[in-house]
């Protein structure tokens, strides 16, 4: 669940980065990936282990229809809890 969530969070992140800097397209993104805690369908806060795989597939399903269809999405991920775009790539 939270694979899909998150995923959602990062699209609209890249929407607005690319807004920002006027980009049309985004080759590749890297992004690091922690334990992320989140509130959703009535639960309160709490961590969930995320997949990579499912991540992925959450990120290319919500990119549909965006102007990051084709972006390849670089997931490392780290201790923590947090998740951050460590690097753009046009
Ligand atoms: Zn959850």
């Amino acid at each position: 669940m939270h694979d899909f969530l998150l995923a959602k969070e990062i699209i609209d992140e890249l929407v607005l980065i690319a807004q920002e800097k006027k980009l049309e397209y985004i080759a590749r993104v890297n992004l690091e990936i922690g334990q992320i805690a989140l509130a959703h369908d009535g639960h309160p806060e709490h961590v969930e282990d995320l997949s990579e795989e499912n991540l992925r597939f959450g990120l290319e399903t919500v990119a549909k229809n965006t102007p990051f269809e084709k972006t390849v999405f670089e997931i490392k991920k780290v201790a923590g809890n947090h998740w951050k775009i460590t690097e753009i790539e046009i």
